[in-house]
């Protein structure tokens, strides 16, 4: 490839909304076969609401909401942040607070907090040790799902939506549910990469039914789901062991290491520092569909040079 033709496809790449790093990235494009599609954040908006609220039956729904959503107040994640708005909401409309609300919508501040990547997060409010996060988050601390949540959560995973659970003092105490809107984009991203002959494949950290709910949403039939965000990386290696030639597409600090190993990494830029940084182009809007653009574009700048 002359380095002249490749600059003037860096050039148009960068009308249709797509920063690349190097001219020379273009040249991985061409070989892709897979195109992996993180879920949060990518497939979806990662704009996630609070919807229902499950309690165990000793539990108060306010002192659930309260100090699931002070602990959730102190992270980044968009789960977290679903919680602790829909928290401060319903203190205000509705449910009657529970005591030590304080003014209204004002949560208490945790302390010794701890984020724990993939599962959820940790600390203490009100003297309370305080879990929220993944089922399994509440097993690494032999802390069960008594029946009526544990049913209660499945019945709303298999509607597609996320369940985390809610623990304190070693007993579980309730489910939060929370939904997150997919793209108007995304099943037309996804039919264009498949019409350019790329298989899709949507990896998640998020529980198997929600990811099998928003594949199907979009059309994508190759789900890997409950991924550890340390794994990532490591799903990406396995497909390339198995001879394929490797997309990913990412927005999150979890994103980084598979965007950084994959043949070729996009990066949402909406989303992460971390995720831009690593990827070998950005999509600047956080269109799905400009993925497809940009494979399109290479293909079309490298046949023009042979
Ligand atoms: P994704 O791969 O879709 O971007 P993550 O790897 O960030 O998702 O998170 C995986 C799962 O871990 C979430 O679906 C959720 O069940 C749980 N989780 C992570 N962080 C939190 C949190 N702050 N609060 C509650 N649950 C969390
Ligand atoms: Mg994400």
């Amino acid at each position: 490839a002359t380095p002249t033709a490749l600059m003037v496809g860096t050039g148009r790449g960068a009308q249709l909304g797509i920063l690349i790093k190097g001219p020379e990235v273009l040249e991985s494009t061409r070989r892709v076969d897979t195109v992996v599609l993180d879920k949060t954040g990518t497939v979806t908006t990662g704009r996630m609401q609070l919807l229902d609220v499950f309690t165990a039956p000793s539990t108060d729904e306010g002192e659930l909401l309260r100090l699931a959503g002070a602990l959730e107040h102190a992270s980044e994640h968009p789960i977290a942040q679903a919680i602790a708005a829909g928290a401060v909401e319903r203190s205000e409309t509705g449910v009657p607070p529970a005591e030590g609300w304080g003014r209204a919508g004002s949560l208490p501040v945790p302390e010794n907090f701890e984020n724990i990547a993939g599962l959820g997060v940790q600390g203490v409010v009100d003297g309370h040790a305080v879990l929220v996060g993944r089922e399994k988050l509440l097993k690494e601390w032999v802390i069960e799902l008594p029946r009526d949540l544990a049913e209660a959560k499945a019945a709303a995973e298999a509607e597609g939506r996320t369940a985390v659970a809610v623990a304190w003092d070693g007993e579980a105490r309730g489910v939060l549910t929370v939904a997150d809107a997919i793209k108007d984009t995304s099943a037309q991203a996804v039919a264009e990469l498949r019409a350019l002959g790329l298989k899709p494949v949507l990896l998640t950290g998020d529980n198997q039914l929600v990811a099998e709910s928003v594949a199907r949403s979009v059309g994508i039939d190759e789900v890997i789901a409950e991924v550890l965000p340390e794994d990532k990386v490591e799903v990406v290696k396995r497909l390339q062991d198995e001879g394929r030639t490797v997309a990913m597409v990412g927005d999150g600090v979890n994103d980084a290491a598979a965007l950084a190993t994959a043949d070729l990494g996009l990066a949402m830029g909406t989303g992460t520092d971390a995720a831009i940084e690593a990827g070998d182009l950005t999509l600047v809007r956080g269109d799905l569909r400009v993925a497809a653009d940009a494979i399109r574009l290479s293909r079309r700048t490298l046949a023009t040079i042979k």
